[in-house]
């Protein structure tokens, strides 16, 4: 034993030396770092008998919520820099849950990442520490609660829905709002009412949750709800003997924690439903945001929220009721003032331009419409700085090919088929429009 400690002294001495080497001559670089790691191996090799693994802190209390650890090297891609610790809180993400955020040193961690047992922080902001030199750390601790409200609440969702006879077959733990795609029967509303009370039930029971590392030998001992795939250790995550599944992620304690379960929506996906449910923290800001909506709902509609639908309903068919009328007097409205441009056009021509300054666009290009179709009029109407331009059917004036012709003199800006043209018009100038549409008709014929 003696002989095996001073052989690691050594080791870690001349690894010692081998560094200051590299450092001192600011040569950081991750290749020599490994070589310093392999001739230190004994040092931090772990138990695994891998070197550079990452201590996953996350298991050991996911409760905790600042650490301090050494930087074992640090690499850059197209994100950023990322840092590999040789502990940490951070939780890479995985098995639905999203990965930490949070703090090293003074460098903010915006995402983690587990490759072959390492885990890697990437960040922003400057300095990144040199290697091999203790760190401290903080992960974005409601950030982290509410997914692992999140995460205890979708197991407890997915074992009453699983009692249902709903299969889970995948998951979403978003930023707002869980997502459970399950087969077997597609529930209704009532049922998911129901399967809400029975997850309140449990949560107020304050069941513990509990998480143990298995071995193939003792996996018969746990009735796991979905079989895992290829393993060799297994974590399983227990809600008091009622609930045992395969599971990577953070959980909280008690379904206490858990705090509310409310199921949002309901659709059919691939064949199966989709649950979305709010969970824990999400779940109150949404019961929040809807209180909100009730306080002002009240009172724009003047009533209580018994009332709602009813007064809701009535207000469309008042709606229906008024645009039947708006419908009747616009065509009125158009007919007339159809009939008093023309009129206005004292009978010298056939060619109508005028300006509309009451109304709306759309009335603009109605009046053209039936000036073209009813009275046989080549019609140019232009309301504010938009224009339409008709012919009656039977005459030989193409409005597409006029367009083309005057688009530059008259300043014009749009298209269309032969019969109707519309767009923009910078500055209309009544007589050099009537003027145009004259020298085009006479052409044409
Ligand atoms: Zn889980």
């Amino acid at each position: 034993m003696a002989i095996f400690i001073v052989y690691c002294i050594r080791q870690n001495m001349i690894a010692e030396s081998f560094s200051k080497i590299l450092f001192t001559n600011r040569f950081s670089h991750l290749t020599f770092y490994n070589l310093y790691l392999r001739a230190a191996g004994i040092l931090i090799s772990r138990p695994e008998g891998h070197i550079m693994i990452t201590e996953k802190l996350y298991y050991k209390d996911s409760y905790k919520k600042s650490f301090t650890a050494r930087l074992l090297a640090q690499k850059q891609d197209e994100k950023g820099v990322w840092l590999l610790l040789d502990q940490t809180l951070f939780y890479p993400g995985g098995g639905g849950q999203l990965p930490d955020q949070g703090q090293i040193n003074n460098l903010t961690v915006k995402d983690v990442k587990e490759d072959n047992d390492q885990i890697w922080h990437l960040v922003s902001g400057v300095p990144v520490p040199a290697d091999n030199v203790e760190v401290k750390a903080a992960i974005d601790w409601e950030r982290r609660y509410y997914n692992m409200q999140q995460h205890s609440g979708q197991h407890l969702l997915s074992h009453v829905l699983h009692e249902s006879g709903m299969k889970t077959v995948s998951v979403h733990l978003g930023e707002s709002y869980t997502l459970i795609e399950v087969e077997g029967n597609f529930p209704d509303h009532n049922l998911l009412g129901r399967l809400e009370e029975l997850c309140s039930e449990l949560i107020r029971k304050a069941l513990m949750i509990k998480t143990c590392w298995v071995t193939k030998d003792e996996i018969d001992r746990f009735p796991l709800r979905r079989p895992a795939g290829d393993w060799r250790r297994l974590r399983v995550v227990e809600i008091d003997a009622l609930d045992f599944s395969a599971c990577g992620g953070t959980h909280v304690k008690s379904t206490s924690e858990i705090g509310c379960i409310k199921i949002i929506g309901l659709e059919k996906i691939r064949g199966h439903a989709r649950i979305k449910a709010v969970i824990g923290k999400r779940a109150d800001q949404y019961f929040e945001q809807l209180h909100r909506v009730h306080i002002e709902l009240k009172e724009l509609l003047q009533t209580e929220t018994e009332n709602f639908a009813e007064r809701i309903r009535s207000l469309k068919n008042e709606i229906k009721k008024q645009k039947k009328e708006t419908d009747f007097y616009i065509r009125n409205y158009i007919q007339s003032k159809s009939k008093q441009i023309f009129d206005a056009n004292n009978l010298k021509d056939d060619i109508i331009v005028y300006h509309l300054q009451e109304g709306k666009l759309e009335n603009a290009q109605e009046l053209a419409r039936n000036l073209a179709d009813n009275y046989n009029q080549i019609t140019f109407i232009y309301y504010e700085n938009r224009f339409f331009l008709t012919a009656p059917a039977d005459s030989n004036f193409n409005t597409s090919h006029f367009l083309n012709n005057y688009r530059a003199a008259l300043g014009l800006k749009g298209g269309g088929p032969a019969g109707f043209v519309q767009g923009i018009i910078e500055k209309p100038d009544e007589s050099a429009l009537r003027e145009a549409l004259l020298e085009f008709r006479g052409n044409e014929n």
